[in-house]
């Protein structure tokens, strides 16, 4: 299996990016695990503060290993938007493949100060660690939201983007390039998506050299990607497509099975929504044009993607 820093140079070669998809339970890290195994391509497994807490830290960190040891899967374990060092630290240890050190809410000399800390703390823990940093906010939680944050209209400069990286020397930069956490209602229905501003992703990665992950990336146009990608995306991060296969997925399956007080029969039509998407999702970082994914339960409703 390529190390992570590997899997990215590839990437970044190849003109591809690895998908990122958060879980928080057990469902959501089979589902996960189901489309890495059915593409055969590497991917990356987040999780957020609240995720970790939920699911457990040390216990997400074993079934990755798991995966990768029974399925030989290209799977990377990211510690997604960690705001203190210390919990940044626990995840180093615990052997997660990156951290997402995040201060970008802070001033951005701040926000440079202390992820360049964080950079070095987490290094001399493990010098093979990936230590990604963000400049730009682009919202706090991946849900459905009423509105845009205003904050995130304001995009990454190149000029802030080289210096970021060349004082914190992250591994990973975060841009904001028009993506944002969560959905609108218009774009869980499919009626409208997000658009990246791609010239703006291209500069930034000319003026950094840096890997790029692109947050957010649920609800935005499929062409966007595909170009994103090729302007030098390595990392897509696709959290609230998931979240809202997975209720869809659930209240189908409620619905089909009323009487029924059995989890396990009751979940696996949540996973399968979720596996669906993730496929999709990692079909189309990789290159390949609108793949027919057959669901076994039938797919998510109004996602096409
Ligand atoms: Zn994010």
């Amino acid at each position: 299996m390529l190390t992570l820093r590997e899997a990215l140079q590839s990437a970044d070669t190849n003109k591809t990016a690895l998908g990122h998809f958060n879980v928080s339970d057990l469902s959501a890290f089979h589902a996960v695990v189901r489309a890495g195994r059915r593409s055969n391509l590497p991917l990356m497994i987040g999780v957020s503060e609240g995720e970790r807490e939920f699911i457990g830290l040390k216990e997400i960190a074993l079934l990755v290993r798991l995966a990768r040891e029974e399925h030989g899967l290209s799977l990377y374990l990211n510690a997604d938007h960690t705001h203190s060092l210390e919990k940044s630290v626990a995840a180093a240890e615990a052997g997660f493949d990156e951290v997402i050190f995040d201060a970008s809410r802070q001033p951005f000399d701040q926000n440079i100060r202390e992820t360049r800390n964080a950079v070095e703390v987490l290094k001399s823990i493990r010098p093979d660690i990936i230590v990604e940093g963000e400049v730009g906010y682009i919202g706090p939680s991946s849900e459905i939201v009423e509105s845009v944050p205003v904050e995130s209209l304001k995009l990454t400069t190149p000029e802030e983007a080289i210096q970021f990286v060349a004082e914190t020397r992250v591994d990973v930069l975060a841009p904001a390039v028009g993506n944002m956490h969560g959905l609108l209602p218009s774009m869980v229905r499919g009626e409208t998506r997000k658009r990246l501003d791609i010239e703006r992703i291209r500069q930034i990665k000319q003026a950094t050299g840096a890997f790029l992950t692109l947050h957010g990336g649920s609800g935005t146009e499929d062409a966007d990607f595909v170009a994103g990608i090729h302007a030098g995306l390595n990392v897509i991060h696709i959290n609230t497509e998931l979240r809202v296969a997975w209720r869809q997925g659930l209240e189908r399956s409620l619905r089909t099975h009323a009487h029924e007080v059995t989890p396990y029969k009751i979940l696996p039509g949540a996973e399968q929504a979720m596996e669906d998407v993730a496929a999709r999702r990692l079909a189309l970082f990789d290159g390949q044009p609108s793949p027919l994914v057959v669901g076994r339960t039938g797919s998510s409703e109004s996602l096409n993607a």
